[in-house]
């Protein structure tokens, strides 16, 4: 069966994918106003009825501004662990609190919509909690894994089992170095709770990689420390090394921060 993939947006300005069949999907975060959301679908010809439920990997502003809206208002489950769902409630990020469309999710546990097949997983990062997402359905496997500081034992256990994957790549080690952010930000950046660099993403994919993987998506791009060229240099050197090769072995993209991809047809 087919599947779809879209990025919505991708960073700090705002994270959201869709994954779909044609007929009904799911949405791994909503860091965009419901309008914006609603206008880049509908793109794609794919209507808010066709959303089954939205799942949050974490309660930071780039990954939630759209749940209120989408939950209380669109009536769309919102999945998210409890403290996430605490930290949401406690912050200032989302204005309407969610009641009839709050749902809970365990990590390790999966949940079922549609025919989709989602199981959260921890990621060391420095939210109230966060979690990355494994989707299945049908024969696909398709892996969300942003926002880490590292890549644990539990994400790795996950990521090696994509099909599809979306990870983060979040900036160039030199970029950061030299660029403006203060040091108590670089520091917030690299300490292993905050977010995976070009490197640790390259150097990940391309020791642990398999036939198995056919697309891979870098996403969470730093808007100053980090550049979709460079990003996507850093994984081909990488799987250069290593004999991978990009287009036959395995398709790769880094996507756009504030502009929706294409949507990719999964095979
Ligand atoms: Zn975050
Ligand atoms: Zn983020």
């Amino acid at each position: 069966m087919k599947l779809q993939f879209l990025s919505l947006g991708s960073g700090s300005s705002g994270n959201c994918y869709y994954l779909g069949d044609g007929n009904y999907g799911i949405l791994l975060d909503a860091g965009l106003p419901l309008r914006k959301i609603k206008k880049i679908l509908k793109n794609y010809e794919i209507g808010l009825e066709q959303i089954l439920a939205v799942f949050i990997t974490h309660d930071h502003g780039d990954h939630i501004k759209g749940i209120g809206a989408l939950g209380e208002k669109q009536g769309i489950p919102v999945y998210a662990t409890s403290s996430v769902h605490e930290g949401i409630e406690n912050g200032f990020y989302v204005k309407q609190k969610l009641y009839a469309s709050r749902r809970i999710i365990e990590k390790g546990q999966s949940v079922c919509v549609g025919e989709f097949r989602v199981t959260a997983f921890e990621v060391p990062h420095d939210a109230s909690d966060c979690v990355g997402y494994h989707v299945q359905y049908a024969h696909h496997s398709c892996v969300l894994a942003t926002d880490l500081g590292r890549i644990n034992e539990t994400a790795g256990h996950y990521i090696r089992q994509a099909n599809h994957l979306i990870i983060e790549a979040n900036y160039d080690e030199e970029m950061l170095r030299q660029g403006r952010y203060p040091d108590f930000l670089k520091e917030r950046i690299t300490n292993g709770t905050g977010h995976l660099c070009n490197t640790e993403t390259a150097e990940f994919l391309a020791s642990n990689f398999s036939p198995h993987l056919k697309n891979i998506w870098l996403c969470h791009l730093s808007h100053e420390n980090n550049r979709q060229e460079v990003a996507y240099e850093a994984v081909e050197k990488m799987f250069n090394q290593q004999g991978i090769r990009i287009g036959t072995d395995v398709n790769l993209t880094a996507l756009r921060r504030t502009t929706p991809s294409e949507l990719f047809e999964l095979e």
